[in-house]
C-alpha cells in the first residue's frame, strides 16, 4: 500500500513537471535518426574520419545514435531550450531573423537558426590551434546535427500563441494528441507501420532512393543556397513556416480528427523535409570550404559551454541516445575535413 502511494506520488510529480516544462522536441527519434544516418552515409572518407574523431566513444561511430542528445540535455543545459525552435507572429506565415530569432526574454540570436550559425562557427575552429581549446567540438557537432533536423520540422518554425502546435489538441486517428507531436512523430510512425514493416531502415532507404532519382533536380536547387552568400538557416526557417502554414496547420484546428486524407497528403512533405534537412547542410559546408562564412555580427554569439570535453564524453556514455540527420550535415562534415 505504501509502495502504491509512492508510485502515485511519482506519477503525479512527473505529470506536474511536464505541465511546468512543456515538451518541445524536434522530429521524434526516428526522424532525427533518419537525418543523421543519411548524412553520415554521404560523408567522404576524410570527413567520415573527422566525425569519427569528434563523436564520443559510446556512439561507436554512429552519428544517428547521438542525434537526440540535444533533447536529452535540455534540463541540464537550461540555456539550450530555446535553441530548438522559432516562434513567429501568428498567421503571418513569414520568418525574419531580426524579428523572430530570439528567446522568450527577447535575447537575440537565441533560436534554432542562431544555434546553427553558432555551432557552425565553432566547428570552423576545428583545425585552429589558437581557438581549438575554446570550444567543445564534440558537443558542437551533436548540437548542430540535432538543430539541423529540428529546423526542418515545419512546426519548429510555428506560431507564437500555439507554441508551434503544442497547444492544439487533435486526434491522430483515434488517439488524443497535440498537433506538434503529430509532426514530430505520428506521421513518421504511421508510415513505418504501413509501408516499412515498422522499421526505420525502410524509411531511410526510401528517402535515399528518392534523393538519387525523383528529387535529383530538386536537390540541385537546394544546393544553390551557397551561391547566394546568405546565411542558410534563414532560408530553412522560411521554408519551414511556409510548410507549417500550407500543410501542418491547414485542416488541423483545435478538436480536429486527422486521418487518411491528412496522412496521405502530408507524408510527402515530411519525407521532403527530412531529405532537405540532410542536403541543405551542403550550403553551409560550401561556405565553410571557401572560408567565407557570411554571418552577421549578431550571429557570432557563443552559447555557454559549461563542461570540459572529457566530462562531456563521460556524460554521453551514460545517455541512451537516439538520432536525426540530413544531407546538410553530411556536407558540412565533408568540408570540415579541410581543417584537419
Ligand atoms: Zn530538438
Amino acid at each position: 500500500m505504501k509502495m502504491e502511494g509512492f508510485r502515485i506520488f511519482q506519477i503525479l510529480a512527473l505529470l506536474s513537471l511536464s505541465a511546468i516544462f512543456p515538451v518541445i522536441h524536434g522530429w521524434g527519434t526516428d526522424g532525427h535518426l533518419t537525418v543523421c544516418r543519411i548524412a553520415q552515409s554521404r560523408l567522404s572518407e576524410a570527413a567520415a574520419e573527422a566525425v569519427k574523431n569528434l563523436l564520443p566513444e559510446s556512439a561507436e561511430n554512429d552519428l544517428g545514435s547521438v542525434c537526440s542528445w540535444a533533447d536529452k540535455v535540455k534540463f541540464r543545459y537550461h540555456w539550450s531550450s530555446p535553441l530548438h525552435y522559432i516562434d513567429t507572429p501568428d498567421d503571418l506565415c513569414t520568418y525574419q531573423y531580426n524579428r523572430d530569432c530570439k528567446d522568450e526574454n527577447g535575447e537575440k540570436g537565441r533560436c534554432v537558426a542562431g544555434a546553427i550559425n553558432n555551432y557552425t562557427t565553432q566547428l570552423l575552429t576545428y583545425n585552429s590551434a589558437s581557438t581549438q581549446a575554446e570550444y567543445n567540438l564534440t558537443e558542437a557537432l551533436l548540437f548542430l546535427s540535432h538543430y539541423m533536423g529540428d529546423i526542418h520540422q515545419p512546426l519548429h518554425v510555428g506560431f507564437t500563441s500555439d507554441r508551434g502546435g503544442n497547444t492544439i489538441n487533435v486526434h491522430w486517428y483515434t488517439r488524443k494528441q497535440v498537433l506538434h507531436h503529430v509532426w514530430d512523430a505520428n506521421i513518421i510512425e504511421t508510415a513505418e507501420e504501413r509501408l516499412y514493416d515498422s522499421n526505420v531502415d525502410g524509411l531511410i532507404d526510401a528517402i535515399q532512393q528518392n534523393i538519387t532519382t525523383e528529387w535529383v533536380n530538386l536537390v540541385k536547387r537546394w544546393e544553390t543556397c551557397s551561391a547566394n552568400k546568405t546565411t542558410c538557416p534563414d532560408i530553412y526557417a522560411s521554408e519551414g513556416i511556409k510548410a507549417a502554414c500550407d500543410w501542418a496547420y491547414k485542416g488541423a484546428s483545435e478538436g480536429s480528427t486527422l486521418e487518411d486524407d491528412y496522412f496521405d497528403s502530408r507524408l510527402p512533405i515530411v519525407n521532403l523535409r527530412l531529405a532537405q534537412g540532410s542536403l541543405n547542410l551542403c550550403t553551409i559546408c560550401t561556405i565553410v570550404k571557401h572560408k567565407k562564412l557570411f554571418l552577421r555580427k549578431t550571429d557570432r554569439l557563443i552559447f555557454p559551454r559549461p563542461r570540459s570535453p572529457k566530462t562531456s564524453k563521460l556524460m554521453l556514455s551514460f545517455l541512451s541516445c537516439i538520432t536525426y540527420g540530413s544531407f546538410r550535415i553530411s556536407h558540412l562534415c565533408n568540408h570540415l575535413c579541410f581543417y584537419l
